[in-house]
């Protein structure tokens, strides 16, 4: 017995060490992967249940590793924020994100693009001049963007991080609460920070209707977000049901694969016309 909690000891060992080569190779793969081109940008369109029309798009981050294939942005994301190069790829994602709203504004799709914000970037002191020099560089209106911020990104430096989206809002760039409910969720904050959007988290979405406290705690956001004149976008929408029941209880804009996933350029301009022609 004893001969064998050895081995195991050592299998364990063995194991950890593999974890830690692992991470350390993909440190470096994710340090090389803006020079060699290997991210991209995917969008997924946000639909107002009212009027049945696309608002805008989310950006979402892929990365296509040689090797490993798609790599998800929930497990690289930690590790460039960690590193710090989120700066880095967070700037790279905003510029794409511009390249492809003029790109979209020229064709005649004036869409309105939201960016997630990482609370790394939003520390940085140089992130407001960023921002805002990037959409000038292309000649973008503030209000095509929306940058999506969690709840962390108030937790370290509460009045640094609303001065900063003050000074953005003022621009014109909308500010979404992305994750709403999952977090350091604090009535204080809302009142602080000029924010226009709560987004529903899809975990609070996936047994909408089918789990009881899910439900509630989506009802109260949305109540939440008409009590204090915000818009609320759900995220995660799958089915009719769920479209169906949002849109009933007041929730105005929704996003999700119902919908559609989220799509590179061309197929989000075929889907575009698509719905708008349904
Ligand atoms: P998020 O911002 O909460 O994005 C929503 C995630 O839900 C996306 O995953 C999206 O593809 C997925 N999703 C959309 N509709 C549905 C649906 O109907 N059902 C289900 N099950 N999932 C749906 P994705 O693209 O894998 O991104 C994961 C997370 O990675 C994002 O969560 C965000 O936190 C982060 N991320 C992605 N791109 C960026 C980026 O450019 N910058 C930063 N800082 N973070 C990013
Ligand atoms: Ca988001
Ligand atoms: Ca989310
Ligand atoms: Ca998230």
């Amino acid at each position: 017995a004893k001969q064998k909690g050895r081995d195991h000891f050592q299998f364990y060992v063995a194991s950890i060490d593999q974890e830690i080569r692992d991470r350390k190779q993909l440190e470096k793969d994710l340090s090389q992967a803006l020079t060699l081109q290997q991210f991209h940008l995917v969008y997924q369109p946000q639909i107002n249940l009212e009027t049945k029309r696309i608002i805008g798009a989310e950006a979402l981050l892929r990365w296509e590793h040689p090797v490993r294939g798609l790599v998800p942005p929930d497990y690289f994301i930690p590790v460039a924020e960690n590193n710090g190069s989120i700066v880095e790829i967070g700037q790279w994602v905003l510029e794409q994100a511009c390249l492809q709203a003029k790109l979209w504004a020229d064709k005649g799709l004036p869409l309105r693009i939201a960016v997630n914000l990482s609370a790394v970037q939003l520390r940085q002191d140089r992130i407001v001049d960023d921002i805002l020099g990037t959409l000038k560089r292309h000649n973008i209106p503030a209000g095509r963007l929306e940058l999506e911020v969690t709840e962390t990104s108030f937790m370290t430096n509460l009045s640094d991080a609303v001065a900063k989206l003050h000074t953005l809002n003022r621009a014109g760039i909308s500010i979404a609460v992305d994750d709403f409910g999952t977090g350091y969720s604090s009535l204080t904050y809302l009142k602080k920070m000029p924010v226009q959007h709560l987004k529903i988290d899809k975990q609070f979405i996936r047994d909408l209707l089918v789990n009881e406290e899910d439900t509630q705690i989506a009802n109260t956001i949305i109540d939440l977000g008409k009590s204090l004149n915000l818009s609320v976008i759900a995220e995660g929408v799958e089915t009719a049901e769920q479209e169906y029941y949002l849109s009933q209880r007041g929730c105005t804009l929704a996003q999700g694969y119902f919908f559609s996933r989220p799509l590179r350029p061309a197929d989000f301009e075929t889907f575009v016309q698509g719905f708008h022609q349904k």
